[in-house]
Formats: C-alpha cells, sequence, structure tokens
C-alpha cells in the first residue's frame, strides 16, 4: 500500500499531518500529484470553524500538480499534464445552472470544502474541471489560478472603460491581484487603500500608490470621483468608504467575504443620488482559462506578493501567526 503526507482539518482549529493511502478514483476521474496549493482567506475561515465546510476534510482549493493516473472513462487528460484545477463541482440542475451561472449553483460541492483538496501529496479531481498547463509554468503559480479566475470574474462584471481611475480596499492577495488586474483592463490610475505597511510597500514596489486610512486620513478625505471601487477588505466602514468615493454613475465592487449575518454602516442616498452599480462577485463560471493564459506569459507580478510555506507551517498561517511577513503563502508539497 502507497501512503502519501496528507493534512486533514479533522475540527475547527484541529489540523493533522498523517500519511494515508493513496486516494482511490472514479472512472472520470484522475490523480492529480499536487505540486503546489495555495492558502486563503477562505481557509482560514474553515479553520476557525466560520465558514460551512464538512469536517473533516483536506482543505485547499488553489492546486496544481501533475497527473499520475487517470480513470478509464477519462478522455481528455492524460498522466504528466500538470494541471490547475477549479474547486467548483456545480449541480447542473438547478435554477442557477440551467440559466447559465453555474458558479451561483444552490448545489454546489467543493474541493478543499466539501470534499478533499490540494494539501496532501494526491488528490482525486473530476476530468471536467481540470485545465492544463504549459509544462514549465512554476507550480507555485500554476497553484494561483483560481483565486486568479476569481479575480477576473469580478473585473468583468464592471462597465469599466480604459483611462478609468479606480481605488482598491484592502492590499491582500486579493487586493493585490485586483490592482494589477484593473490597470491591466486599462484603468489610469489605480490606488490602493491599506493600514498594513507589508501590504503596501509590495504595492508601490509594483509602481501603485498606496494610502494608509490611519495615518493619511486627510489624504483618504481628499480622494474622490473615482469610476470603480472595490472593496477587498471586508472590514470597518471599507463599503460606506468606496461609495462615498466612487463618482456619480460609477461601480462599486463588493469582492471581500464579510462574515454571514454581519451588518455594516452604509448611506444608501449616494447610492441612490449618484445611481451607483454595488455589484458583488463569487467564484467564476469561465474565466480559467484566460488566468491560465495570463499565468503562462506571466502577466501577473505574483514573486513580490507570495511566499513559499511548508505544509507544517500551515496551521501557523491560518492562526495569522505570520501575516507580519507574508501576504500569501503557497505550499510546496513534496
Ligand atoms: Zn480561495
Ligand atoms: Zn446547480
Amino acid at each position: 500500500m502507497e501512503t502519501s503526507l496528507t493534512l486533514t482539518l479533522r475540527r475547527p482549529g484541529e489540523i493533522e499531518i498523517t500519511a494515508k493511502e493513496r486516494p482511490a478514483i472514479g472512472d472520470r476521474e484522475v490523480l492529480v500529484k499536487v505540486a503546489a496549493c495555495g492558502i486563503c482567506g477562505t481557509d482560514r475561515h474553515i479553520y476557525h470553524g466560520s465558514y460551512p465546510a464538512s469536517y473533516p476534510v483536506t482543505i485547499g482549493h488553489e492546486f496544481a500538480g501533475v497527473i499520475v493516473e487517470t480513470g478509464k472513462d477519462v478522455r481528455s487528460a492524460s498522466i504528466g499534464d500538470l494541471v490547475s484545477v477549479n474547486p467548483n463541482i456545480w449541480c447542473g440542475r438547478c435554477a442557477a445552472c440551467l440559466e447559465g451561472m453555474p458558479h451561483l449553483c444552490a448545489g454546489m460541492t467543493a474541493l478543499g470544502v466539501d470534499l478533499n483538496g490540494g494539501m496532501a501529496a494526491y488528490c482525486a479531481v473530476p476530468e471536467h474541471l481540470l485545465y492544463r498547463m504549459s509544462p514549465g509554468t512554476d507550480p507555485l503559480k500554476a497553484c494561483l489560478a483560481e483565486p486568479i479566475s476569481c479575480v477576473l470574474h469580478g473585473v468583468d462584471r464592471l462597465q469599466m472603460k480604459a483611462g478609468s481611475r479606480a481605488a482598491v480596499f484592502g492590499g491582500g492577495f486579493i487586493g493585490q491581484l485586483m490592482l494589477q488586474a484593473l490597470r491591466m483592463q486599462g484603468a489610469a490610475e489605480v490606488v490602493l487603500v491599506e493600514p498594513q505597511p507589508l501590504k503596501r510597500r509590495a504595492a508601490e514596489s509594483l509602481g501603485f500608490a498606496a494610502i494608509d486610512p490611519l495615518s493619511e486620513k486627510d489624504k483618504l478625505e481628499r480622494l474622490t470621483d473615482f469610476d470603480v471601487t472595490a472593496d477587498c477588505a471586508g472590514a470597518g466602514d471599507v463599503l460606506m468608504q468606496c461609495v462615498r468615493l466612487t463618482k456619480r454613475g460609477g461601480d462599486v465592487l463588493l469582492f471581500a467575504a464579510y462574515p454571514q449575518g454581519k451588518a455594516v454602516p452604509v448611506e444608501p442616498f449616494d447610492i441612490f443620488r449618484k445611481e451607483l452599480r454595488l455589484i458583488g462577485t463569487f467564484t467564476y463560471p469561465d474565466t480559467q482559462l484566460r488566468a491560465v493564459r495570463m499565468i503562462e506569459a506571466g502577466m501577473f507580478e505574483l514573486d513580490p506578493i507570495i511566499s513559499e510555506v511548508a505544509l507544517h507551517d500551515v496551521a501557523d498561517v491560518l492562526e495569522g501567526k505570520r501575516d507580519d511577513r507574508i501576504i500569501k503563502g503557497v505550499v510546496r508539497l513534496p
């Protein structure tokens, strides 16, 4: 029996790393030897029990690796392929699925949330979730196809034109990707609002202006009339700030995952009087092919915003013990 290193979240707050039997695959599944897996804010919520998940579970929904086994009915994937994975499994039968919005599926399950995911040496993946990537791609970047796909979908939902001005609140990994994606979409000016120096410095190193909302309140007050604002922070009065700073007829993108049941202040008169479009965005239906292409072409600057961590350090990262040093942790699997 061949065993492999597997991270299991037994229940909220309890991680176990053990050697487990290699998972068996179904006829339409492949076995992926995981090369790298990103640690995401959602993983943190699952770790703390504040996001619905099926425990025990191997977390990790941002991963890439090499196919080492294929089920007998698999047609489009071969042993040796480097693939990134769309972790979301759509039912195909609910109203959202039937109306062409499968990412809003009422019966959605996901690898790394309800089914075992990528923080293990091996993961069984249905064939239709695979995106082949060119063999030379750095796995630490290939595994980021999922969050990049989410960001591209958010940007797709905007009515932004080239030459626009945009402000991003929150300089975590998603905020950093959002800055870059908005610039590539044609924004002439993109500003980050972020209290943590590490995240401001990363954005500044990539050519973005960054404002500290705590020590530079006056600067923040003077900002106004953005075509687009994006809430990638999900905290405090950020949504209200976004509404305040967006120009008449502009777009407010709500990307952040606020805790379910939490209410935040917002001034509805502004939305009404400025005819703002307040836009939610959740995962993605169709952007992973483009995300893969953009990663392969090196279009996102990822080196300054990712840090490699070991499987044994995942608990520390999830507990926030490295937040002063790491914007995005990515696990390289042995
Ligand atoms: Zn994620
Ligand atoms: Zn569905």
